[in-house]
């Protein structure tokens, strides 16, 4: 049986991880750097100590004798799941983190077994099961205490040491090619993931703060005694230069080009994540005095609009309204495995028994990846073949056409609602927002959730329009936000009050 002291052990997991899981973090340094000149060479071998110093000290702190094995098959785990998908160019930020930890929470599978795919299996068989049966198979060298610990601060001193030295030696170019490439950080794996998880709690504890209530203040002022209906739509993963309201070369939305409508052409994402998003889309914060902590501490739009006396109902058939309707009148219809439309059943019936004007938020499931070919039904297969499988999988034609079908169907399902305001209320509106976008596949990118300082075009360019029963109407090519939609739910409905803000009222 093969003998292993501790010390031993923890070093050779520092260097399988610093090496075999760094794959991407490596290819992106070595276009960067001038690998070949004297600077270059040492500054690789300088990063190298200090990634395997600070992963070593993270390992000897947190392991002990009884815990070694465990403790160290969940790290080879956990970076091989992170190293798979920044193969797919995603990144495990706060907020990348903050949408897993929520679909735990809420026990949403779905968006798990999605992602599931062969070579993800694949890959965390190679990084991570192999090594771990390795790991299994030694047998841990009995030493006593004092040789252990002895060892274990040697190796400490040794990895720091020869971790400063290189550093050292090169720290102007480290000076220099830090502040140039920032974003190489966010590939550093695990302990870019490890710095997320700790900026994650460090938030938990900012938000035990008090509720600040905002808006008191707020009342409808209006001439008429009609009443005010209106749906908002949240869209989900939807791009702005996929719509062909936007110019897009394909037919995606039929339905909406024969209708009047108010279309906003160049309109940037609050943040490139759900959870990020939407908060921020119902926020009184502009975004930048935003943080999901802040708003979830704070009284939103929604808030708002029901304190003045507006209905408002918030349906999900995405994953929760994180955190937006927590003080709202909601409905989950995610576990009934419905496509979006399902949204709009028994509606009208609803809307009719309120007295008040009414407000109904739809969180829809638009264009959700991975499997975007699962977000419609066969009749809207119109752009074929389509990638019926996880994207990286597939040719870019077909992600593209699985892709462009689910636009097509966003497209069918804001007609249907417009067709039911139109139908049978008056004074009646539908606004539709995406809340964020998504890569698909463009320079190896795939999915949302990139930090966005880095984040493509495509994660953050959406698409918004809405249509009023009194038909204003027009493309509008001002620069927009996410920051408008809030203010312009305010005015829809005629509420004054201080927190409001008109000169970000899309409809004045
Ligand atoms: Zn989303």
């Amino acid at each position: 049986m093969l003998e292993i002291s501790v010390n031993r052990l923890l070093l050779l997991v520092c260097g399988f991880i610093v090496i075999f899981d760094n794959l991407v973090f490596w290819d992106k340094l070595f276009q960067r750097i001038e690998f070949f000149e004297a600077s270059g060479f040492g500054f690789f071998w300088g990063f190298i100590a200090l990634m395997f110093m600070v992963l070593y000290l993270i390992l000897v702190l947190f392991s002990n004798k009884y815990t070694l094995k465990i403790f160290l098959s969940i790290m080879l785990i956990i970076s091989a799941i992170i190293g798979y998908f920044s193969e797919l160019g995603v990144v495990f930020d706060q907020f990348m983190l903050t949408n897993v930890i929520d679909n735990i929470k809420e026990q949403n599978t779905k968006e798990a077994q999605e992602l599931l795919s062969v070579p993800l299996v694949v890959h965390v068989s190679i990084f991570a099961f192999v090594p771990i049966a390795l790991l299994w198979i030694v047998k841990i060298k009995r030493q006593s205490f004092l040789v252990e610990s002895r060892n274990r601060i040697l190796t400490t001193l040794a990895v720091v040491v020869i971790a400063i030295i290189l550093i050292w030696s090169n720290m102007k170019y480290v000076t220099y090619f830090g502040r140039e490439n920032r974003d190489l950080r966010y590939f550093i794996n695990p302990l870019f993931v490890i710095k997320s998880g700790y900026s994650y709690i460090d938030d938990i504890f900012y938000s035990k703060e008090i509720f600040k209530v905002i808006g008191n203040d707020a009342v409808i002022h209006k001439n008429n005694k009609k009443k005010t209906v209106g749906i908002f739509i949240v869209g989900e993963t939807a791009r702005a230069d996929r719509f062909s309201l936007n110019g897009y070369h394909k037919l995606t939305n039929p339905l909406l080009a024969k209708r009047t409508l108010m279309n906003f052409t160049n309109v940037s994402s609050c943040g490139t994540s759900t959870a990020y998003s939407v908060p921020c889309m119902f926020s009184l914060l502009s975004k930048n005095n935003y943080s999901p902590q802040k708003a979830d501490n704070q009284s939103n739009a929604l808030d708002i609009l029901q304190k003045t006396g507006v209905k408002v109902l918030w349906i999900d058939n995405n994953s929760s309204c994180k955190g937006v309707c927590n003080r709202i009148e909601s409905e989950d219809i995610l576990d009934q495995n419905k496509l979006d439309i399902s949204m709009l059943d028994n509606l009208k019936h609803y809307i009719d028994k309120q007295e008040s004007d009414v407000l109904i938020v739809l969180h829809s499931l638009g264009s959700h990846g991975p499997r975007y070919y699962k977000r419609y039904p066969q009749a809207f297969e119109k752009f074929t073949p389509a990638c019926k499988n996880t994207p990286e999988k597939c040719t870019h034609e077909e992600v593209d056409n699985a892709y462009d079908n689910s636009i097509l169907y966003t497209d069918y399902l804001i007609d249907s609602a417009i067709q039911l305001m139109n139908k049978n209320y008056p004074d009646s509106f539908v606004f539709y927002a995406s809340d964020h976008g998504e890569s698909l596949g463009e320079k190896g990118v795939y999915f949302h959730g990139l930090p966005y300082v880095i984040a493509p075009k495509a994660q953050t360019h959406v698409p918004m329009l809405a249509w009023f029963s009194d038909k204003k109407s027009g493309n509008v090519n001002q620069v927009l936000s996410h920051d408008n939609i809030s203010h312009s739910l305010l005015g829809l409905f005629n509420v004054e009050t201080k927190v409001y803000n008109e000169a970000l009222d899309l409809f004045r």
